[in-house]
């Protein structure tokens, strides 16, 4: 339970140096604007980039470490509720990192453990995100288990909050009821609309994401359908 989860108080507490020392900072750390005063030893090592793209309720891991090397210059996050699979995503990004020594591949990956129905904008700062993906999320089909869906009006109002306009959350499902639940709670929701499909299909993490997570190649395995929709972050309705 959550008592047991860490999570940042607030997304500049979170030490991302840890998940990617290949993009420290040689500069110091700043002064804070609002005291400035010097920052205190422990605050964590500055990143030259931020995170952008967050797998959510990763699971074991194929999309983020698919996706590292086609975005090399992304920093990517895996975000998964169970303790002994954010670490064995971590441990999995890690011996990719050994067995590409000497390059740049799979610096940019990176696996936290987080409940992200609870704890996302611990995390990022508003606009922060580029991409997110939901794939193949638990279906929660009994009707009293649909608020432990991972899309609903609450937390799509999270999401609109950490993606910038122009992002884009990603969703993929094998239960066509799930996928028309996203698709209705996406279309109602004043800060995303839909990707059009030839938009959709033309994106090639649209061709990974189909192919390359754990639970995508099961359902091909069992030759079930796959239920994709695209919806982009748009600016804020002027009023
Ligand atoms: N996305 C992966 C894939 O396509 O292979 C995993 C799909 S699996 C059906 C759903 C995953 O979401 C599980 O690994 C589960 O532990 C994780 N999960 C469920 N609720 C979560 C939450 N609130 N925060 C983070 N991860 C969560």
């Amino acid at each position: 339970s959550d008592h047991q989860l860490t999570y940042p108080i607030s997304p500049d507490h979170m030490d991302w140096a840890e998940y990617y020392p290949a993009f420290i900072s040689p500069e110091p750390n700043p002064v804070s604007e609002s005291t400035a005063v010097p920052a205190a030893p422990s605050t964590p090592k500055k990143l030259t980039r931020q995170v952008e793209v967050a797998d959510i309720g990763c699971g074991f891991g194929g999309l983020l470490v698919s996706l590292a090397p086609e975005l090399p210059d992304t920093l990517l996050l895996g975000m998964e509720i169970r303790a002994q699979v954010a670490e064995y995503v971590q441990e999995r990004v890690k011996a990719l990192r050994v067995q590409n020594s000497g390059t740049e591949l799979y610096q940019n990956a990176g696996c936290v453990r987080a409940n992200t129905m609870k704890f996302l904008p611990n995390f990022f700062n508003k606009s922060q995100l580029s991409k997110i993906f939901l794939c193949f999320p638990d279906p929660h089909f009994k009707a009293r288990k649909h608020k432990a869906r991972i899309v609903s009006t609450t937390l799509n109002s999270e999401y609109a909050y950490v993606v910038r306009p122009g992002g884009i959350v990603y969703t993929i499902t094998d239960v066509e009821d799930l996928h028309n639940w996203m698709v209705s709670h996406f279309d109602a929701h004043l800060s995303f609309e839909r990707v059009s499909e030839e938009e959709q299909e033309a994106d090639k993490c649209v061709a990974i994401m189909r192919t390359e997570t754990e639970e995508g190649k099961k359902v091909e395995r069992n030759k079930g359908k796959k239920f994709v929709a695209l919806f982009r972050r748009i600016e804020n309705p002027p009023w």
